[in-house]
């Protein structure tokens, strides 16, 4: 069987080794030595100041649209997964859906100021499969109507955008580490924000604490424990091969479809992707629905990633959205991942390309 992903796991023994410093000191979690030992060498690797580890990429959400106080409405991409609709609503905040741009899979910035009104607090966006939205435009948006921005970023471990970690964009970033994920500890996530929002964000992740006996804030428990962050530990050392495997499958596809009527992801200039998913978008859902279906009679399953379109949310007021619902309906996830053999490769682009005549 060939999922869409294949969670990448370490020698056990290796994971065990790392975890037997946990071990030593009978603690497993309150941010021990190992949950530490990950958020600097995560620092140093992905070339980003102010990260906090957490317990999952949901958490991060929350609480950040929570400690930047946002409240009214909150303006966002309708093609992401859930969780980035679930966590506005979840917060009492009511999402503006935005359509998105056709090439890039973002948030059509173009669409962004007409949507503005006096209830509107902040701006939260997707990168999606890692593709930077247009952070230059989005930026001086929310500076001119005095916005916050969040980017959901849950896809971008290793990005870079013109130099430096796609982390450093926007007020909050977050970042998904779960197992299905380019790089996971199991469960796990971070947040990445501005140094002046470090200590609320810091807080509010852990209970409002302010020491042991004293409180300063609402806050929730998101913190990672020492298992999670051996798991990220044992995983980091792989990930500069694991980008550069994934690097190859994903130009064999492009030969592979670049002559097709598929449509594949625009990277956007400047930046350094990570490889992350292998989105194709057809040209129909019959069509969509067709080549699923092989692939599934070969005991090969793709994603349609991301499906539905938010907006049609059973929780959110009914709205339509042309680009969104189009491409949910016809982009699916191919299989990518370090470990996916030639044969199998070959298989896939075969079925695909098969299908499509
Ligand atoms: C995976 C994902 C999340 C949620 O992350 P979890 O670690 O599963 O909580 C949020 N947003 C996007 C875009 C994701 O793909």
């Amino acid at each position: 069987m060939i999922n869409v992903t294949k969670t990448f796991l370490p020698a056990q023994d290796e994971y065990q080794a790392i975890l037997k410093k946990a071990w030593g000191t009978g603690w497993m979690t309150n941010r021990g030595v190992l949950v530490k030992e990950l958020e600097t060498k995560l620092q140093s690797y992905l070339d980003t100041p102010n990260i906090i580890a957490m317990t999952n990429g949901t958490l991060p959400l929350q609480i950040a649209i929570k400690a930047l106080g946002l409240h009214g409405e909150i303006i966002t991409t309708p093609f992401s997964y859930v969780a980035t609709t679930s966590s506005i609503v979840w917060e009492g905040c009511t999402p503006v859906f935005i359509d998105i741009n056709p090439k890039y899979l973002t948030i059509d910035e173009t669409k962004i100021e007409a949507a503005i009104t006096s209830k509107t607090t902040a701006i939260l966006a997707t990168h999606v499969f890692g593709n930077p939205c247009n952070v230059e435009a989005i930026a001086k948006i929310a500076e001119h109507y005095n916005l916050k921005v969040i980017y959901d970023a849950a896809h971008c471990f290793g990005v870079t955008y013109k130099g430096q970690s796609l982390f450093n964009y926007g007020d909050v970033s977050t970042c998904s580490f779960h197992a299905t994920k380019l790089f996971h500890t199991g469960e796990g996530g971070a947040l990445f924000c501005k140094p002046q929002y470090f200590e609320a964000m810091y807080s509010h992740h852990n209970f409002g604490h302010d020491g042991p006996e004293a409180f300063q804030s609402l806050g929730i428990n998101a913190k990672m424990s020492e298992p999670q962050a051996a798991m990220g530990l044992a995983i980091l050392p792989y990930m500069t091969k694991i980008i550069k495997e994934r690097k190859q499958i994903v130009h064999a596809y492009n030969q592979a479809f670049g002559t097709t009527r598929l449509k594949s992801l625009k990277i956007r200039v400047q930046t350094n992707w990570n490889y992350s998913y292998y989105p194709v978008i057809f040209e129909n859902e019959s069509q969509l629905l067709h080549v699923k279906e092989a692939l599934e009679s070969h005991s090969i399953y793709p994603r349609r990633y991301f499906y539905p379109s938010l907006n049609t949310l059973p929780y959110i007021k009914p709205c339509s959205l042309a680009v969104s619902e189009s491409i949910a309906s016809t982009v699916l996830c191919l299989p990518l991942f370090a470990g996916l053999a030639t044969e199998n490769l070959n298989q896939i682009i075969n079925i695909v390309k098969e299908k499509l005549l």
